[in-house]
């Protein structure tokens, strides 16, 4: 019987390595540079390079890759250990070469791409010499993407592109973006729309603004409002068929979702270890902290909270490393993107909480972490979708009951055992019709 929780010893000696890399290494790093994502940023890349090239090196660059694409290969439960220790870092998953929206992208450009865009795009991309932007969600509607409007129309050799995106995030730093655009309005819902490559310095492509999200610190904000008028590109830079965006978008969402949840892990992981230290370390009335039961219950409720999700987190990688296929997973991906807002929320709030003043103040990360929930039941689709998606696969297998009462229904279950056993029930004189139980 394989069911095994351990991890293997030369991997563990690599976590290990990447443990102390990013605490000793990239964790300094997030203090001083504005935006890892930023590859224009001459004090960025003055930090970040070299230490993308010792990642290199250590052959852990790019782990959610295939050797296909210059990474090592390991599949999701590696990824997701890995992606435990990066989840605390800003910067460590561009350090490791594996940030999103970049790493979709490139899911997307190696599936879907001509070996033109490949050149162009894919190879640069994955070295982190340039980034990317995913540009889907637009002002007027996000949850349904059926909704959407931007337009793009073949005009010989050109699609010509016009429509608004909204939060688009790293636009403003991106090379390229990825853009959903309806191509065939009269199609069936799912088959109007398809994707494209539109290089970021195209005319007609513009940033109308930058929007910033409450929690985090830059100057301005990275998620673009950005219209798109008159944008023509070249045809080959649709992606897959014509008509099939929604299938294209499926490529990267589900690594994507899944990808946000092991980081996420590592963030909760990380508020814990905090909550902790302050609990006993910290004195009020003569006691430590952490003597007192209501704090002892936060704690706990943290560790199983966090415990029960990193499980689900984990056994999700696994599945999707046994059946290397995204739709077959679709239900537990789900679930896991359903589930971490709420265990982030959770964790980062009661870390404030232990942490008291000191904890909701801005010398303090949980404010951030605390908001940075509502992101996480936000981007790649609001959390109530995804429970409406959980729930309804849950159901599609299951048949219903042409009864007025349950196939469990108690009084149904006795009479039938009642009558499977009548002969030992007479022979031991048992009542028959008693409480069903
Ligand atoms: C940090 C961040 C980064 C993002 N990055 C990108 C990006 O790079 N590219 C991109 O294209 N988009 C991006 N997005 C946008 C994201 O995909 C959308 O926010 C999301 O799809 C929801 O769309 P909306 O914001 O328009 O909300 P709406 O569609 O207006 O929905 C608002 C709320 O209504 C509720 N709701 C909606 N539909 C239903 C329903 N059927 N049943 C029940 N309740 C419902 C939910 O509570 C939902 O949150 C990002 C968002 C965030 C927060």
């Amino acid at each position: 019987m394989a069911w095994d929780f351990s991890t293997d010893e030369d991997y563990q000696k690599e976590l290990d390595w990447a443990d102390a890399f990013v605490r000793d290494e990239v964790e300094p790093v997030d203090q001083v540079i504005e935006h890892a994502w930023n590859v224009h940023d001459p004090l960025r890349n003055r930090l970040i390079r070299p230490l993308q090239q010792r990642v290199r090196e250590r052959r852990l660059w790019a782990c959610h890759l295939g050797p296909d694409l210059g990474g090592p290969g390991y599949g999701q439960v590696k990824l997701a250990l890995l992606n435990e220790i990066l989840g605390r870092s800003h910067s460590a998953p561009v350090v490791f070469g594996c940030q999103a929206p970049d790493s979709g992208n490139a899911e997307i450009l190696a599936h879907y791409g001509t070996p033109e865009l490949k050149e162009r795009y894919l190879a640069p991309l994955l070295e982190n010499e340039i980034v990317s932007c995913y540009s889907m969600t637009e002002p007027q509607g996000g949850s349904d993407p059926t909704e959407f409007t931007t337009r793009a129309v073949l005009d010989g050799d050109e699609w010509v592109i016009n429509g608004e995106k909204w939060f688009s995030s790293h636009a403003r730093f991106a090379s390229f973006y990825i853009v959903m655009a309806v191509t065939d309005p009269e199609a069936p819902r799912h088959r109007r729309a398809s994707m494209f490559v539109v290089p970021a310095d195209t005319p007609g492509v513009s940033i109308v603004r930058n929007v910033g999200v409450w929690g985090h610190e830059e100057t301005e904000g990275t998620h673009a409002y950005v219209r798109y008028e008159d944008v023509r590109i070249p045809r080959d830079h649709l992606l897959g068929e014509r008509g099939a965006g929604f299938e294209v978008a499926q490529t990267r969402l589900g690594g994507g979702r899944i990808h946000h949840a092991m980081r996420t892990v590592g963030l909760v992981k990380q508020s814990l270890e905090m909550m902790l230290e302050r609990a006993v370390s910290r004195t009020v009335s003569g006691r430590r902290l952490g003597e007192r039961q209501l704090v002892q219950e936060m704690i706990a409720d943290s560790w199983i909270q966090i415990e029960q999700f990193r499980l689900l987190v984990l056994q999700t990688a696994w599945k999707i490393d046994r059946y290397n296929d995204y739709r077959r997973v679709i239900p537990d991906i789900a679930a896991v993107k359903a589930a971490m807002p709420r265990v982030l929320l959770d964790v980062a709030g009661r870390a404030i909480q232990i942490h008291g003043s000191l904890g909701i103040s801005t010398e303090m990360p949980f404010g951030r972490w605390a908001l940075e929930s509502y992101h996480m039941g936000l981007a790649d689709g609001a959390t109530e979708l995804h429970k409406m998606q959980l729930a309804r696969r849950l159901m599609r297998e299951v048949q219903p009951v042409d009864d007025l009462f349950p196939s469990r229904h108690l009084p149904k279950l006795r009479a039938r055992a009642e009558q499977r056993y009548a002969e030992v029930l007479a022979e031991f004189g048992a009542e028959q019709g008693g409480v069903a139980r």
